[in-house]
């Protein structure tokens, strides 16, 4: 029943998403929420683990690309060393916001995953898109005040899933 709310793969961590996995399921291009997915909300640009990552997806085929639902300035500082392109206010899990950067990047949702920490935003709108969905453990216990409410539910969403498909909470 809550089936469009599940992730397609469950993980400690975006670094856990190599090209080899990518390229086993025929994916080039991987969508990243930035906050609590990639870094804690409070910081504004990538760790150079993170720059590192992304140069070996690149040199690898796969394009890293960022879906955020924060203002403009949160992904034009974050994206800018790397020119990774990025849509602002995407609205997840409305699918506007996933069409524009598809779009943007001329590829079709099946050529796509997405990597996130929320299940109400990133989760859903990759289900909803037909774009592969990572659910990411978030990166740092602490929540935006308009992040924290949907939390507890969502950790029963989580909980369910890991029962259901015999998977470790993380
Ligand atoms: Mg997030």
């Amino acid at each position: 029943m809550l089936e469009f709310l599940y992730p397609k793969e469950y993980l400690s961590s975006v670094l856990e998403i190599t090209p080899e996995k990518l390229k086993k399921l025929g994916i080039n291009t991987i969508i990243f929420d930035i906050d609590n997915t990639l870094v804690p909300y409070w910081i504004k640009v990538p760790t150079p683990e993170l720059e590192k990552y992304f140069i070996t997806l690149r040199e690898s085929g796969i394009t890293p690309a960022v879906l955020s639902n924060s203002r403009e300035e949160r992904s034009k500082v974050f994206c800018a060393g790397l020119e990774i392109p990025y849509v602002y206010r995407a609205g997840k899990p409305g699918v506007g916001g996933m069409d524009r950067l598809l779009e943007k990047l001329g590829r079709k949702p099946e050529e796509c995953a997405i990597a996130g920490d929320q299940i109400f935003t990133d989760v859903w709108v990759g289900n909803r898109s037909g774009v592969y969905s990572f659910l990411i453990k978030q990166v740092d216990p602490k929540d935006e005040l308009i992040t924290a409410p949907k939390r507890p539910l969502e950790r029963l969403i989580v909980r369910h899933y890991c029962k259901k498909y015999n998977k470790k909470y993380l």
